[in-house]
């Protein structure tokens, strides 16, 4: 699949100029919640051209809620985070783009369906700090 790339912006000429995909991180607490999570990772998975990614049962990393990652292509971004908009039943839903900057990704980049929650920064900051001495 083809990035989306584009120019740096104009206000501040510095940033990311491409995004390879986008996470969907769907949370859930409790049963019922965890039925529709499951549901909705179907669907994105049958209907969106997404393609499975963790699930964790319990918090983990920087994420404060047991959650289920859908990775959407960027070319079906229009189609399934309207179809998350609309069947999200009251569960928070992250959507992030991947851009190799995980604490911009998850924080100021980022977009949240229903109420945001918490994302641990620090962590993050970790890891994008052991990432960037691997890569050095
Ligand atoms: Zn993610």
């Amino acid at each position: 699949m083809k990035d989306i790339l584009f120019r740096k912006s104009p206000m501040t000429d510095h940033g990311p100029t491409s995004i390879s995909e986008f996470h969907a991180h769907i949370y859930f607490e409790g049963a019922t919640a965890r039925d529709h999570a499951y549901a909705l990772r179907a669907a994105l998975l049958s209907e969106f051209g997404g393609t499975p990614g963790g699930i964790r049962e319990e918090p983990g990393g920087p994420h404060p809620l047991p959650d289920i990652l859908v990775h959407i292509p960027v070319d079906r971004f229009a189609n399934a985070v309207p179809y998350l908009m609309l069947n999200r039943a009251g569960l928070s839903i992250l959507v992030h783009p991947e851009t190799g900057s995980p604490v911009a990704d998850h924080t100021e980049n980022a977009l949240w369906l229903g109420a945001p929650l918490a994302i641990d920064v620090e962590f993050l900051k970790a890891f994008e700090k052991r990432a960037a001495q691997r890569t050095a």
